[in-house]
Formats: structure tokens, C-alpha cells, sequence
């Protein structure tokens, strides 16, 4: 195509892939780029990205609910005043923790920063958080009780390319991010590659080739079987003994802990054959070995200590903190790295520092300043902001960046209901999301190729989004937004909008923090130059952490036991949830992708022949699911590639296709971490459908 390019990245997941968009004046295009994550590759939705920018359900100018209860144009001064208005009196009359913000694992990293500045110097609430909690937070409690830092790969994603084996636990990179695969090719020719998912995924059955190994565990027993390799890793004396003594405490008494769990024992709980977990530890044992962790053993009550059973097998076998090897987390959302480091989550200041640290707020305050002791504290995770929503110990108004929990959010009828009950709600969206259909004030923001600004992918690169063409007349970037919201809020900070200079304000925020991106400005960042943080003024960054100690103050790492609950009793199947190829998160911006919703139009719900025979199901009828929470309606799918006692819906899809009507909002007491993949449900046939 003759025209215009931009070499950017695409706008969905954490692979972040490189391509270029080119455009000839009128149509756009996208063709991939060669980059380490993604080698040339891109899937279906990275392909049609940039039909996101020329939809024509774009909002291009802002909606303010109207005297009949409908949505109506409004000049943006007239959108602005209102919020400010609202902000203002709500603030004065109920106090500033009654004004909540929800952000997002999308926004740029210059967004997440301002987002956070905004919430707690404008606003002066702490009641911020953000959908990444959904997603990297079990994770990221883990690792930094592991090892004192929390980024999701602490090596380059390339690093899997020699890897003897790899171990994939509750991650479905094959449809969810298939340019992942290119990494994973060596270990799976070599009969490395293990899966471990109730389902057979298209990852699982991966390992069809190349003689890897599924294992196919039962519900509710992931750690159970994760104690059971440790025990093997002791028992057949595989373990790193020097490396136990010498960079880690605790592992005494991990031996202990696990050595109750033989494998037969396992076998029994989990149903994997205990050849089967022998031969997993021994071939994690043979060479270099990765252990990698995703949203099916994170989403759960217990998903803290799941990724610690993961990280102290690991451990066990001396893998994390050296080349070619180790253990990581694989972050779901395009920024979903960045989005947890520059002060959106409720107990973080930028840089990944403690809300609780006086040297922290000292400093955070003085780049804003502001007196410390005006910042607030600690706010509440996600899931219960918006389980108050409304309510008298809750917030009265809530203001949503890039997220859309109407549909994402767990209990999701529940959520709906308080979005309802609200004072007051303001989004910011570039589409009308189910979300956005609840608010009082509807403020259109730019998108990826309309924009400058700083992504951080799940590797912990930090890569330059571009502005490929002007956004469209009437539209804002979010960081006007919040400037001009934050002059009517507290004119007294000062807000920029220019995302260079927002990135200079973070790197100088995050100076001496575990997130460092002090050395980092656009120049830097201009060719890209692989630029991995910590990156301290002075260096050239780190691809790889932990090679010569821990971040903990003693350099070491810390095992924690873990041990393995009962699975609750059985109520009906266990509710699966996830993500199909087609989709990305709530299907907000994918669902209007012509291409994307052809092929995946509707929620189907994968079903096992036995468990389908028994309820009188067959391919394509539309069956109701339902639970204390709701119901929710999906298409059935007969596949023997879900277990009989699980079935498998994704959560893209709105009204009453929203698998989210029947998740609970129970919460991982450690990180907050929503249990979206342990509701026990009820299937029936919907009656009329042949
Ligand atoms: Fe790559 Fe993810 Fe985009 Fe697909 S959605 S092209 S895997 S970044």
C-alpha cells in the first residue's frame, strides 16, 4: 500500500506484538513486524486492529444523561463542568472517599501514572484500583513474597527458546496469544512441553506432538498436585540442594511440608496418574526448565498460594535467578505489566512503591507537590469497590478509564445493580461499552494509533506506542481529560497533557523505586532498543533479574508453605471461564470488529458428552447456566475436551450472554484476586430450541 506507515504495537495483549499500520488516505492497513516477542507474527486480532479506528460506533463527542433519563450530546466544557460540579459537592458533603476510580491494565503508562496522580492529589481519595486486579494480582502478591519484586517474566521472553521444557499451568497462550507458541517450538520438539489445564486446550493438545505431557487435573486440586511434584523434586533427590542453601530460606521446611504428599496420593485427588507426575518432575529436573503460571490457577480464592506452590517448585529445583531457567507469570492485558507499577492499584505509589512507606509518600508528594500527610492511605482492591457501589460503606460516584466491569467484573448482575445505584458515574471509553450505558457523563477519549505514549509488556519491556493518525474531531486523549478535570477539582497540582512530558514526571517519580525508570525518556525509547526496568539513570536495564540475588533485603529467596484445601463440595459442574481467539477481555472493542464477530458471535459453552447425555443437551441448543448469582444463556458445544465435571464459557459477551452474571465476587483474602473460575453451576436445556 502506497501512503503512510507508523511502525507501533498492537493495541490488545501483553505480547505486544509489533506491526505497521499504512494507510494510502483512505484505508488502513496492518502488516505485522519482526519483534522478539512476536517474530513477524500476529493473530486475528492484532490483523484487524485497525478497523477499531475507523468504527463506526466511535463516540466523538461527549453524553451527559438528560432530563428524561437518556443519553444526550453536550459540549465538552458543558461534560466537564458537570463532573467537576459533582466531584466538588460530593467531595464537600460525603468526603473524598465517597469518589471512587477504576483504570485499567489497557491505559498507557502515562495514563496509569496521571489516572493515580488525579485519584489521590486531585480528588485526595483512595478508593482507586483498577481490572488488573482481575488478572496479575495473585501473581503479583506471589512473586513479591517470593522474591521482594513483582514483574510477570523476570527474563526475556526469547529466553524460552532453549528450553529443554516448559511448563504451562492454567495458560492458554495457543488461542489467547498464539505468536507465544514460536517460543515454545524447541521444548516441545524435544518432549518438554507440559500443560496443565482441566481442559484440553488447544495448548494441551499441543503436547500431542512432540511427546509432552498433559495433565488433566481435576477441579480445586492445583496445588494438591504442585505439593505432589515437590515431594517427587525431594524424594527422588532432584532437588538444587547448594542452590536451596545458598538463595533461598524456608526450604527446610518446604521438605517438610510436602512430604506427605506421595504420589499416589495426589493421583487419587487430582486424578493424574502418578507415572505421569514422576515423569513431569523428572523431565523439569533434566535440563533447562521454565514453570510458568496464568489466569487458571491464579483466578481462585487461594490463587496467592497456588503461584507460591508453583514458584516453590521451582525453587525446589533451583530455576529462578539464572540464564535459562526460572519461573514467571504471563500478564494477560497490553499493559497489564505497566498498569500495576504507576500507582492505579490501591495500596501502590509509581514505581511499584508501598502506599504505606514514608519515604515513598515523601517523595511521591514532593514530584506533586503536596504536603505527605495530604496523600491518602490504602484504599480497597477491585472487587470491593465494586461490591459497595452505592451503598453507605461504598462510593457514591465512580469514575471508569478503559475498563468495562459490567461485563468483566465478577457477579457481574451485582455490579450492574450498584453501577445503578450510583450518585453519580463518569466513563471514558471510545466506544458506548455496557458500562458506559450506565453513566451520567460519557467522555470520548483517543485510542492506540491515536496517541503517543509508553506500554510495558509482559516481559517488562518498555516499548513505544505511536500515533499513527489524528483522532477524530470531538475526540479527547484521556490525559486532557484529567487535566481539565483536575483544574476544577484542585487547580492548586499541576496536570500536563503532553505524554513526553508525563513520562519524564514518572521516571523522576519512580527514581530509587522497584520499578525504576529513571534512565528511560522517548529519546531512549525511540528505536527500540530493548529496554527492560529496572532501568536506573546510568544503566542499560535488565532483561534479567535475580541473577546475582533476591530483591529482598537479605538477596534471598523466601519460601512460604502452602497447603492444600478440600475442594468444596460439588454443587453441579465447576464454571470455567476464559478467552477465545477471536476476543480480547469484555469484548468491548473486538465484539465491533466486523471479521471478529462473524467468527465468534456468541457465547458457547463447551460441554462433555456425558455430562450433555445427561441433561438432555445436544450440539447448538441454548442451555441456561445458572447459580446462586444468576443465569446466563450460552450456545452448547459437545466437545470431550473439556472435563465431565467442568464445562467452559468465555466471557466476552454482554446481556444475557454474560458468563459473569453467575462468577462470584469472592476474593483471595491476599490479593484480592476474584475466584472467576470456581462457581458451581446448573445446565438446562432452554425450552424451544430443537
Ligand atoms: Fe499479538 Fe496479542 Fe495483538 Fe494477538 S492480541 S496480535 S497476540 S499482541
Amino acid at each position: 500500500m502506497a501512503g503512510s506507515h507508523t511502525d507501533t504495537h498492537c493495541p490488545y495483549c501483553g505480547l505486544q506484538c509489533a506491526l505497521r499500520l499504512e494507510s494510502d488516505g483512505t484505508e488502513l492497513a496492518v502488516t505485522p513486524r519482526d519483534f522478539p516477542t512476536n517474530r513477524g507474527g500476529l493473530c486475528r486480532k492484532g490483523w484487524t486492529s485497525a478497523e477499531l479506528l475507523t468504527s463506526p460506533h466511535r463516540l466523538t463527542e461527549p453524553l451527559v444523561r438528560q432530563a428524561d433519563g437518556a443519553l444526550g450530546a453536550a459540549s465538552w466544557e458543558e461534560a466537564l463542568d458537570t463532573v467537576g460540579r459533582q466531584f466538588r459537592t460530593i467531595r464537600a458533603e460525603q468526603g473524598a472517599d465517597r469518589i471512587g476510580v477504576f483504570g485499567s491494565g489497557g491505559l498507557t503508562n502515562e495514563k496509569v501514572y496521571q489516572l493515580g496522580k488525579f485519584a489521590r492529589a486531585a480528588v485526595g481519595t483512595s478508593r482507586i484500583d483498577y481490572n488488573g486486579r482481575f488478572c496479575m494480582a495473585a501473581a503479583a502478591a506471589a512473586t513479591t513474597r517470593a522474591f521482594g519484586l513483582d514483574r510477570g517474566l523476570p527474563f526475556p521472553l526469547e529466553d524460552l527458546d532453549n528450553a529443554d521444557s516448559i511448563m504451562l499451568l492454567g495458560s492458554n497462550v495457543a488461542t489467547t496469544m498464539p505468536p507465544f507458541l514460536k517460543h515454545l517450538r524447541r521444548a516441545q520438539a524435544s518432549g518438554g512441553l507440559i500443560v496443565c489445564d482441566p481442559r484440553r486446550s488447544a495448548t494441551a493438545q499441543l503436547t500431542d506432538e512432540g511427546n509432552g505431557i498433559h495433565l488433566q487435573s481435576a477441579p480445586h486440586t492445583d496445588i494438591a498436585l504442585l505439593l505432589g511434584l515437590t515431594h517427587i523434586v525431594f524424594a527422588e533427590k532432584l532437588a538444587d540442594v547448594e542452590y536451596l542453601e545458598s538463595r533461598t530460606t524456608g526450604a527446610a521446611a518446604l521438605r517438610r511440608s510436602v512430604a506427605a504428599w506421595w504420589p499416589e496420593r495426589v493421583q487419587h485427588l487430582t486424578g493424574v496418574p502418578a507415572s505421569q507426575l514422576r515423569d513431569t518432575a523428572r523431565r523439569l529436573a533434566g535440563g533447562r526448565s521454565y514453570i510458568l503460571t496464568g489466569r487458571g490457577v491464579e483466578q481462585h480464592t487461594d490463587g496467592t498460594d497456588t503461584v507460591t506452590a508453583a514458584i516453590n517448585l521451582a525453587l525446589a529445583l533451583g530455576l529462578p535467578g539464572r540464564t535459562g531457567s526460572g519461573y514467571g507469570t504471563i500478564t494477560g492485558q497490553g499493559n497489564g505489566q505497566g498498569g500495576r507499577e504507576h500507582g492505579q492499584k490501591c495500596d501502590q505509589l509509581p514505581g511499584c512503591r508501598s502506599i504505606d512507606d514514608p519515604a515513598a509518600r515523601r517523595h511521591i508528594a514532593g514530584e506533586w507537590g503536596i504536603e505527605p500527610d495530604k496523600l491518602p492511605g490504602k484504599g480497597v482492591p477491585a472487587a470491593e469497590i465494586l461490591r459497595h457501589l452505592g451503598r453507605a460503606e461504598g462510593v457514591s460516584a465512580l469514575m471508569v478509564n478503559g475498563s468495562n466491569p459490567a461485563i468483566s467484573g465478577p457477579n457481574a448482575s451485582a455490579i450492574r445493580d450498584g453501577l445503578k445505584r450510583l450518585d453519580f458515574l463518569i466513563v471514558c471509553d471510545f466506544f458506548l461499552s455496557e458500562t458506559a450505558a450506565f453513566a451520567d457523563v460519557v467522555l470520548p477519549v483517543s485510542q492506540w494509533a491515536e496517541e503517543e505514549g509508553t506500554m510495558t509488556s509482559l516481559e517488562g519491556r518498555i516499548i513505544r506506542r505511536r500515533r499513527a493518525r489524528p483522532a477524530p474531531s470531538g475526540v479527547r486523549s484521556e490525559l486532557w481529560v484529567l487535566r481539565e478535570l483536575a483544574a476544577r477539582i484542585n487547580p492548586a497540582v499541576h496536570f500536563d497533557d503532553d505524554p513526553e512530558r508525563v513520562f519524564a514526571e514518572l521516571s523522576r517519580a519512580s527514581v530509587g523505586a522497584p520499578a525504576d525508570y529513571s534512565g528511560l525518556d522517548y529519546s531512549v525509547l525511540e528505536h527500540e532498543e530493548p529496554a527492560y526496568w529496572p532501568y536506573p539513570a546510568g544503566s542499560t536495564g535488565t532483561p534479567r533479574l535475580f541473577l546475582d540475588s533476591f530483591s529482598h533485603a537479605d538477596g534471598r529467596a523466601h519460601i512460604r508453605t502452602v497447603v492444600a484445601s478440600p475442594p468444596p463440595p460439588s454443587s453441579g459442574p465447576l464454571l470455567i471461564t476464559g478467552r477465545l481467539l477471536e476476543h480480547y477481555q469484555s469484548g468491548a472493542q473486538t465484539r465491533r470488529v466486523t471479521e471478529l464477530l462473524a467468527s465468534a458471535p456468541e457465547a458457547q459453552a463447551e460441554i462433555h458428552p456425558e455430562l450433555a447425555e445427561k441433561h438432555g443437551v445436544a450440539e447448538g441448543d441454548q442451555i441456561v447456566i445458572t447459580n446462586e448469582h444468576g443465569r446466563m444463556r450460552a450456545t452448547a458445544h459437545v466437545t470431550p475436551n473439556v472435563r465431565i465435571d467442568t464445562i467452559f464459557v468465555p466471557f466476552h459477551f454482554p446481556s444475557d450472554q454474560s458468563v459473569n452474571l453467575v462468577t462470584s465476587d469472592a476474593t483471595d483474602p491476599l490479593s484480592g484476586m476474584p475466584e472467576f473460575k470456581s462457581a458451581h453451576v446448573s445446565i438446562s436445556r432452554l425450552s424451544g430450541t430443537q
